[in-house]
């Protein structure tokens, strides 16, 4: 089996799924994530021939390992990459950022909503396009088209990320559901300032769980499912693991050039919530990518870095259980879903002795204890592989904010970090003030979001520091003269936010 075949992570049966199914399916019906059970590994030879690449011409290689060329044309893929990464403001795409001797930042937010989602979902928008183009194409007239209702529910990022990726797509239509009045304005102008019409913003009078709730429940809806083919965006869509490898694998190269040499052994630290974009970094790793360690590193939303320490991957925070409100909002999980991808591979090769049957079944049994008790203890051969990889710390609110003062008082021309890349550079400090000074060990800090996203936090770590002063980007600036377009929900219920979909879709 290719490595372009697919399978979901809780079957116990032979599979074979396309690329395009994966996409447009985003979670298998038995509740499972989409995995390609063979990883690709590249010869020794592409750290040579693709060191000189730009990132659309990595992209383009990363993508043709995982995805068939009679699904995509070579032509094709091409168009879609360099569409897709147009819209970032560099043309660097993700460039890296020395701040000091020994780490280097990913900057990821050069997208069109400042946030490291662009990467991942300006790909996915295109896919979809694609692929119903494609399909829509080959009907008779007067058959009905094929089309993508997109409904997500967002505390923040994933809801602006989303619409950006899908606004103007033809046969897809977005609807996005916040809580009223409790994200932040610019979060809130980024979504409802888009003109497009097949985007639709639900301002729904609750909870970010209540906004969550009534997602799933449509999602639950087979009748409404199969008129309005209910699609996903969320971080468990395949297309966007995919897609983030492509900066691992631009960094290293960018790295090693500023370098000059390649002694040095090279650690990724990223803030991790749904472990969606470390996992890319893992997928990097596997295929080759020389990568010495992973490390995770989370808020006080710590279901990660629990299990790296204890082998028990349990969903517990607070006394209450609840999710805790932080300053990195979008790091803000019980439950990491990505996190089952790994597990899967880990149950594979470790567990299932390099059976994917046995794997899906292993898995299953995990997540259905994890559902049912709240807690599943993994096997401790499979930890300790784990542990090979990755590595994990926890930093809570007061570091957060100690480490965003720290870097913009010591950085030669003041960096501010946003609050989500401070999470993962106060994990960077405390990783080099355990290391052996004996190993260079050079880090690469992943920088998810722009600070002016998630002023507050900065403003709260700069204000008493002297010659700061709050800055937003220009086109930031500029969406609170733009008309807002937002459908008030006056009630969190299902019934309503139905009826609003209905009537919005039918107009
Ligand atoms: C989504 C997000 C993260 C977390 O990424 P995961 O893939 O969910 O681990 C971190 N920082 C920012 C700014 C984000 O938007």
């Amino acid at each position: 089996m290719s490595s372009k075949a697919y399978r979901s992570t809780r079957s116990s049966e032979n599979q074979s799924l396309s690329f395009e199914d994966v996409v447009m399916t985003g979670l298998a019906n038995d509740g499972g994530l989409f995995v390609p059970s063979k990883i690709p590994k590249l010869p020794d030879t592409f750290l040579e021939e693709w060191k000189d690449f730009s990132f659309n011409e990595l992209a383009f290689n990363i993508l043709r390992l995982y995805i068939e060329e009679s699904e995509i044309s070579n032509s094709e893929l091409k168009d879609l990459v360099t569409r897709s990464y147009s819209t970032f403001r560099t043309p660097e795409v993700t460039p890296i950022k020395k701040i000091d001797d020994d780490v280097y930042l990913l900057e990821l937010f050069h997208g069109p909503t400042y946030a490291f989602k662009d990467v991942a979902l300006q790909f996915v928008g295109n896919l979809f396009e694609f692929f119903l183009n494609r399909r829509n194409s080959k009907k008779a007239a007067g058959e009905p088209k094929d089309i993508i209702t997109v409904v997500g529910a967002t505390s923040g990022d994933t809801g602006s990320a989303a619409i950006y990726g899908l606004r103007g797509k033809k046969d897809v239509s977005v609807f996005i559901l916040y809580p009223t009045g409790r994200i932040s304005p610019i979060q809130e102008e980024q979504m409802t300032t888009v003109e497009d019409a097949n985007v639709h913003t639900l301002s729904v009078k609750g909870t970010f769980d209540d906004c969550q709730d009534i997602v799933k429940q449509i999602f639950g809806d087979k009748e409404f499912n199969e008129k309005y083919h209910v699609g996903a965006v969320n971080s468990i869509n395949w297309a966007r693991i995919l897609a983030q490898q492509t900066y691992y694998f631009y960094s290293y190269f960018q790295l090693r050039k500023q370098l000059a040499r390649n002694s040095d052994k090279v650690r990724y630290v990223v803030p991790s919530g749904n472990f969606g974009d470390i996992l890319a970094g893992y997928y990097a790793k596997e295929m080759g990518l020389p990568v010495d360690k992973l490390i995770i590193a989370t808020n006080e939303n710590d279901i990660l870095d629990r299990f790296l320490k204890s082998g028990r991957y349990e969903k517990k925070s607070g006394d209450d259980g609840a999710v805790k409100a932080t300053h990195s909002p979008a790091m803000d999980i019980l439950i990491s879903s990505n996190f089952e991808r790994l597990l899967w591979y880990l149950a594979r090769d470790i567990a299932a002795k390099g059976d994917d049957n046995k794997a899906g079944s292993t898995l299953n049994d995990w997540m259905k204890q994890l559902k049912e008790t709240g807690s599943v203890t993994i096997p401790d051969e499979v930890v300790k592989h784990a542990r090979i990889t990755f590595d994990s710390e926890r930093v809570n609110n007061e570091d957060t904010v100690k480490t965003i003062r720290q870097v913009y008082t010591t950085s030669s021309d003041d960096y501010v970090l946003d609050p989500h890349t401070a999470v993962g550079v106060a994990t960077t400090y405390r990783f080099i003030a355990k290391d052996d000074k004996a190993d260079s060990i050079k880090y690469i800090s992943l920088s998810t979001a722009h600070p002016a996203k998630f002023s507050d936090v900065v403003s709260q770590a700069l204000d008493s520091v002297e010659g700061y002063t709050d800055f937003i980007p220009e086109d930031l600036k500029q969406l609170r003269n733009k008309e807002k377009r937002i459908k008030l929900i006056d009630e969190a219920s299902l019934e309503k936010v139905k009826n609003a979909i209905i009537s919005e879709l039918n107009f």
